[in-house]
C-alpha cells in the first residue's frame, strides 16, 4: 500500500524523534524579527540563531515538518511553478536537525536508513552530490555506505554549498537523487549537474552547517558545526505514491482535480491547461497559507508577493475560462487537505476566503481599467505611425496597475503591433534588484480599507513577527 502525505510526514518526523530529535512545531511563514528574510523559506530559519551561536538551544536535535515559501528573495521559484513538476511556492520541508551535536557521518547514515530501510527506495535508482571540496562527505559516502564512485557527483558552490540568504549560516551540502527514469529525461545532456529537468529529482539535502557568512561576504567558521536537512514532502510523495509529477499527490491533486471539474477542462490533455491547473493548485495553497499567517495583499514586500500570487492565480484561471471569482472557493479544498495538521488555515478559513475574494474583485477591476488605459497606448502609438508599444508602457502597465502581460500581448496581435518585450524585461529586471537591495522588512504599507476592516474581525490573533518568541515551539 502507499503512503499518504500525510503518513509520509508522520513516518518521517516519528523516525527521528526515535532516534533522539525532539519534535518542533513548524514557525509561521513570516519569519520572526529577521528583516533579511522575506519569507521562511527551509526548515532552518526559525533555528538560526542555534546555529549562529546566539541562542542556547533547548536540545541538540531536532526535527520538523516546516511551511516554506521560494516566492522572491535568495530562493524564488515563482516563475518555476507548473513549468517544473517539482517546484511550488508554498511547499512543505521535512528536516533534521543537530546544533552542535552530530555530524556529517551520522546525517549521512540516518538519511541513508530512512531512505533505504523505511521509504525503501530502490538503491540502484539513488544518486548524490557533494561539495566538490569536501573530500571528507565523498569518503563517507563511498566508502562507508559503499555507493560507487560513479554515483557521487561532486558539484560547485551554486548547486552544492547552502546559504539561507546573502548573510547568515552556511556551509557544504550533499544531496539525494531519485532517478524517476529515462522517459523523464530532457535530452542528451540530461544528467546531475548537467540539466536541470524532473528526471534525476533532487529530494534532500543535507547541509553541513559550518560557516557564518557577514556583509561583505567573509565567511567565518561556526563554533560548532551542526547539521540543517531538508526533504520536500511533495516531491518525497510524488515518488513513494509513484506519480509523474508533485502535482499527482494526494497533497495536491484534489486541487488540480477541483480546477478541473470547475472549468470543465480535463486534465492531462493539454499541457497549456495542465499548467494553469498547476499554477492554480499552487498558487492556492500559498494563498491560503500566508493569510492564515497574517499577510494582506498589498502594493510592497510580503503583501505584493500575495497580491501576485493572488493575481497569477485569477488569470490561469482566465485562460480556464472562469471569469468569475473563484479562488476564495478553492481556499475550502486547501483546508480540506490541511486543516487539522494546520489549525491556522480551518480556524481561520472565512477570513481567509474573503480577503481573497475582495482581491479577485479588486484585480477585476484593474483590469477594466487596464483595458482602457492600454487602449489609449494602442491609439498613440498608431497616430505616431509606430508598430511596437515601447517597453516603457508596457512596463508602466504591468507596474502600476498589476495588468499582466500575456494580455497586452494579444491586444498589441490583435492590432497588429508589436511588443519591445527586451525593453519591457530589462526594466523589470533591474526593478526587482532595486527591490532585492531595498528590502528591509517592516509592516506592509497600503492595504485596501475594507481588507484592513476585515482583519480586525480576524477570530484568530495573528502570532507573526511582533509577538511570537524566538523559542522554537514544541508540540
Ligand atoms: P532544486 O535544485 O530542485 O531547485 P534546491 O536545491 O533549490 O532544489 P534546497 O534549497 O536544497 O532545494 O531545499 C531542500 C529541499 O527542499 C530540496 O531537496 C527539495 O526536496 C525541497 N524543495 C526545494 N525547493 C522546493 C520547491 N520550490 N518546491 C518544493 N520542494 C522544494
Ligand atoms: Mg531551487
Ligand atoms: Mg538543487
Ligand atoms: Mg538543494
Amino acid at each position: 500500500e502507499k503512503l499518504s502525505g500525510k503518513e509520509i510526514r508522520e513516518t518521517f518526523l516519528k523516525f527521528f524523534e526515535d532516534k533522539g530529535h525532539t519534535r518542533v512545531k513548524s514557525s509561521p511563514l513570516i519569519p520572526h524579527n529577521d528583516p533579511t528574510l522575506l519569507f521562511t523559506n527551509a526548515g532552518m530559519v526559525q533555528f538560526k540563531d542555534y546555529f549562529l551561536g546566539k541562542e542556547v538551544p533547548p536540545f541538540k536535535r531536532a526535527t520538523s515538518c516546516q511551511k516554506c515559501m521560494r516566492a522572491g528573495g535568495k530562493h524564488n521559484d515563482l516563475e518555476n511553478v507548473g513549468k517544473t513538476g517539482r517546484h511550488h511556492t508554498f511547499f512543505e520541508m521535512l528536516g533534521n536537525f543537530s546544533f552542535g551535536d552530530y555530524f556529517k557521518k551520522e546525517a549521512i547514515e540516518f538519511a541513508w536508513e530512512l531512505v533505504t530501510k523505511v521509504f525503501k527506495l530502490p538503491e540502484e535508482r539513488l544518486y548524490v552530490s557533494v561539495y566538490e571540496k569536501d573530500d571528507e562527505a565523498f569518503e563517507i559516502w563511498n566508502k562507508h555506505i559503499g555507493i560507487p564512485e560513479n554515483k557521487i557527483f561532486k558539484l560547485g558552490e551554486k548547486d552544492n554549498f547552502w546559504a539561507m540568504g546573502d548573510t547568515g549560516p552556511c556551509g557544504p551540502c550533499s544531496e539525494i537523487y531519485f532517478d524517476r527514469g529515462e522517459e523523464f529525461a530532457c535530452g542528451e545532456n540530461c544528467g546531475i549537474g548537467k540539466c536541470d529537468c524532473d528526471r534525476y529529482l533532487e529530494i534532500w539535502n543535507l547541509v553541513f552547517m559550518q560557516f557564518e557568512r557577514d556583509e561583505k561576504g567573509n565567511l567565518s567558521p561556526l563554533a560548532k558545526p551542526s547539521i540543517d536537512t531538508g526533504m520536500g514532502l511533495e516531491r518525497i510523495a510524488s515518488v513513494l505514491q509513484n506519480v509523474p509529477s508533485n502535482y499527482e499527490t494526494d497533497l495536491l491533486f484534489p486541487l488540480v482535480k477541483w480546477a478541473s471539474d470547475l472549468s470543465k477542462i480535463p486534465y492531462g490533455k493539454s499541457e497549456e491547461k495542465d499548467v494553469s491547473m498547476r499554477v492554480i493548485a499552487d498558487h492556492l495553497r500559498a494563498l491560503t497559507f500566508l493569510i492564515a499567517d497574517g499577510v494582506l495583499p498589498s502594493n510592497e514586500g510580503r503583501g505584493y508577493v500575495l497580491r501576485r500570487i493572488i493575481r497569477r492565480a485569477s488569470r490561469h484561471g482566465r485562460l480556464l475560462g472562469i471569469e468569475k471569482p473563484f479562488l476564495f472557493e478553492g481556499v475550502d479544498v486547501v483546508s480540506e487537505i490541511m486543516g487539522d495538521v494546520y489549525p491556522e488555515v480551518s480556524e481561520n478559513l472565512d477570513f481567509i476566503k474573503r480577503v481573497t475574494l475582495k482581491e479577485e474583485e479588486r484585480f477585476s477591476k484593474t483590469l477594466e481599467k487596464g483595458i482602457f488605459l492600454l487602449q489609449e497606448v494602442v491609439e498613440s502609438v498608431k497616430e505616431k505611425g509606430e508598430k511596437t508599444i515601447p517597453g516603457e508602457e508596457v512596463f508602466r502597465l504591468y507596474d502600476t496597475y498589476g495588468f499582466p502581460v500575456d494580455l497586452i500581448m494579444e491586444v498589441a496581435n490583435d492590432e497588429n503591433l508589436n511588443v519591445d518585450i527586451e525593453g519591457f524585461e530589462k526594466l523589470l529586471k533591474e526593478q526587482r534588484e532595486r527591490a532585492r537591495k531595498s528590502w528591509k522588512g517592516g509592516v506592509q504599507k497600503v492595504i485596501d480599507p475594507e481588507i484592513q476592516k476585515l482583519s480586525e474581525e480576524k477570530p484568530t490573533e495573528f502570532v507573526g513577527y511582533d509577538t511570537l518568541s524566538t523559542k522554537a515551539t514544541v508540540t
